[in-house]
């Protein structure tokens, strides 16, 4: 390829060719052994009733130990709204406690410890979910009640070896994941005195390439300084993984029956999988 076809690259051309190399890396890289150790200790990060699921469910089942936190568990949305009677606050109500059930029930099944975070998500604060332009202001106002939440949720540990802290790196930009994300930035080294801190490519989101590519932009600028490099975790039998995603039938007009949304978009051939991003490789 000539300089000059290279120079004509607009920016667009750059992230995908930037992530394209990023992917093929992962996709060659053993996974780092420290990967594999499990502990009850790991905290799993969860914005909404069904992210982790979605996201790193068969990794979490594989592990089959650790805490849940679903921190904006207080929701009002249902794939089928007619399907819920219910009206005003009693609505909320109802539907926070069907998802939270249906999150139980896939923390049961990972052998998870569920802990829910009981915050409002984005429309009950009146925000559109996929406006970030207030992101910085909800990251800086709800930062301290999330840092006190992930500080709840952390048990005393007696191993040496520090636990792992799994959360969203905000592709989709649900303002909800980047709030997350931005907290966890934001104390990264306090954290990373008590774990091993990863970041997990947020599904369905991740599913679609332009969606991924936007969203891997955005995380690795937030996380430039610590250099974090990708982890591709196959995740065995697509029909086990459907079934986890089947745990959430409120969340879906039918339940899925192929595993395209729930593997991220490669351009390059790689397995049905889960993947993560961390600088603790050694
Ligand atoms: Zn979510």
């Amino acid at each position: 390829m000539s300089w000059n076809a290279i120079a004509s690259f607009g920016p667009t051309a750059l992230r995908n060719l930037n992530l394209i190399s990023k992917d093929l890396a992962s996709r060659w890289r053993p996974t780092p052994p420290g990967l594999a150790e499990a502990s009850r200790h790991d905290l799993y990060l969860s914005p909404h009733c069904d992210d982790i699921c979605f996201s790193l469910g068969a990794f979490a089942r594989r592990r089959r130990q650790g805490v849940l936190l679903t921190l904006f568990s207080r929701s009002a949305y249902v794939a089928r709204p007619e399907t819920v009677a219910a009206r005003g606050d009693d609505r909320i109500e109802a539907i926070s406690g069907l998802r939270q059930r249906e999150e139980q029930a896939f923390a049961r099944q990972a052998g998870l410890h569920l802990s829910l975070g009981g915050f409002d998500e984005a429309p009950l604060r009146g925000h559109d979910p996929f406006d970030t332009s207030g992101a910085d202001e909800d990251a800086r106002r709800l930062d301290g009640l999330i840092i006190e939440a992930i500080l709840a949720a952390a048990q005393e540990r007696t191993e040496d070896q520090r636990p792992w802290l799994f959360c969203p790196a905000a592709i989709g930009g649900h303002i909800d994941h980047l709030v997350v994300l931005k907290v966890v930035l934001r104390h990264y080294e306090a954290l990373r005195e008590r774990w091993r801190v990863a970041f997990y490519e947020d599904l369905h989101y991740a599913a679609v390439w332009r969606a991924r590519v936007t969203g891997l932009a955005r995380f690795q600028a937030l996380a430039a300084p610590i250099e974090p490099r990708r982890s591709l975790l196959p995740i065995g039998s697509a029909a086990d993984k459907l079934a986890l995603a089947a745990l959430y039938p409120s969340q879906f007009v039918q339940l899925p029956a192929s595993i395209a949304a729930f593997t991220p978009a490669l351009r390059i051939p790689a397995p049905a999988h889960e993947a993560l991003w961390s600088a603790e490789w050694a």
